[in-house]
């Protein structure tokens, strides 16, 4: 049987960091950034008030409580301003820029508030409630590197240095396939022999939550031919593929006998419990990446996180490799098969405690549900006494 790593390390070896290209910074979000960003001019690009009030010389409030003639009126967006001479104040706002001559910002709460005079109750520091340009950036200072990923901060500061369009790797797109003639769509009847996929569910939002865009190809059944014409179909728009089922021992394995044949695809046993059955390959003329995970509910979720996800990062340009792991106490005893690395699954206490969930068979998903982490076992484990400290992934 070939171990989890080396699987693992055969996948890393095969997908390739997607090709970066220019995107609308609406459709940004959860993408890698693959430029530089800097910023063509000073943020702020003109010295401001960071407050509505009074823009003023603070020499000249320093004997407050005083009055002085307001000059002018400021509102942000203001182009053309009056430089205010040695006694004036000019009324301003958050964000409108500083006059010419003034050196400070007197906050409306100190003063009487007036419009044609203002009394100003206490004196301000020189540089009082001013933001000074290139206080946040200089110009072209590089605000940005390649490789981070892009969430609502990001987006913000590349749109702030002036930016519509940015350069980025995309989030992939994943096309989820379930196999199975006893599956039916979720909603309706249940007929003798059936039940509802769920797999194509869990799958596509696993891709979403790994940073993908899953797109739910829904089901095909236990038929060679039927599960090529779909997946010939979806190529198209794929950055990758992942299909459940098909793919075990038994007779009925539309994966195996249609993807078998083509060579490019190797249907492995993983010394792993569960999701023992794997394939992976490339398919069609892009040779565009397949994972072909095993049937069982709990199976498939599994082998996503150790195999699809560090996957899926190679793709966005981002570290690939295992899930990252962390020591926990376990409250109860475990036993594991000799011979391969079990993933359990538990829920993962605050206080660093351990508790492994009802139901531990690769169809539970009720149970998979009520996890928060998978508890590893090594191969050559196969018992844990309760009180031990075991390595767990979060999920
Ligand atoms: P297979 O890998 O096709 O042999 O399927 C293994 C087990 O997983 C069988 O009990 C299937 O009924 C079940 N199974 C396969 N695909 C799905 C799915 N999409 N949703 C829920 N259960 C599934
Ligand atoms: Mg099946």
């Amino acid at each position: 049987m070939k171990s989890v790593d080396a699987h693992l390390a055969d996948i890393l070896a095969t997908v390739r960091t997607l090709a970066p290209l220019e995107l609308e910074l609406e459709r940004a979000l959860g993408t890698t950034l693959a430029e530089e960003v800097s910023s063509p001019v000073p943020l702020p690009p003109f010295d401001n008030s960071a407050m509505d009030g009074y823009a003023v010389r603070a020499a000249d409030v320093a004997a407050a409580p005083v009055s002085l003639p307001v000059i002018d009126d400021i509102a942000a967006g203001s182009g053309e301003l009056r430089a205010i001479g040695q006694g004036h104040a000019v009324r301003i706002m958050t964000g409108a820029p500083l006059p010419a001559g003034a050196d400070a910002v007197v906050p409306v709460e100190w003063t009487d508030g007036g419009t044609v005079t203002v009394r100003i109750d206490r004196p301000v520091r020189e540089g009082n409630a001013v933001r000074r340009a290139g206080e946040d950036v200089q110009a072209g200072e590089v605000v940005l590197k390649p490789g981070t990923t892009i969430g609502a901060a990001q987006l913000g500061i590349i749109a702030g240095t002036g930016r519509r369009r940015v350069w980025v790797r995309p989030r992939p797109r994943v096309v989820v396939l379930s196999t199975g003639a006893e599956l039916v769509e979720p909603g309706t009847q249940l007929g003798p022999g059936q039940i509802w996929d769920s797999n194509s569910f869990t799958l596509t939002a696993a891709v979403r939550e790994a940073g993908g865009d899953g797109f739910r190809a829904g089901t095909v059944t236990d038929d060679p031919a039927a599960f090529l014409d779909q997946l010939d179909a979806q190529l198209v728009r794929a950055d990758a593929v992942i299909t459940s089922g098909g793919v075990s021992m038994g007779a009925y394995e539309p994966v195996k006998e249609a993807l078998g044949p083509l060579g490019t695809v190797r249907f492995e046993k993983v010394a792993m419990q569960p999701g023992m059955p794997q394939g992976f390959g490339v398919v069609g003329d892009d040779q565009v990446p397949i994972f072909t995970l095993p049937g069982n509910p709990v199976s498939s979720y599994v082998s996503f996180q150790l195999f699809v996800r560090p996957a899926l990062r190679k793709m966005r340009g981002l570290p690939a490799g295992p899930p990252a792991t962390r020591p926990a106490h376990l409250l109860a005893p475990l036993h594991s098969p000799e011979g391969k690395r079990s993933f359990l699954r538990g829920v993962l206490a605050d206080d660093g405690t351990v508790t492994p969930v009802h139901g531990q068979g690769s169809h539970q998903l009720a149970a998979l549900a009520l996890a928060n982490c998978l508890i590893m076992v090594p191969e050559q484990v196969t018992e844990v006494p309760s009180g031990a400290s075991v390595q767990v992934i979060r999920i």
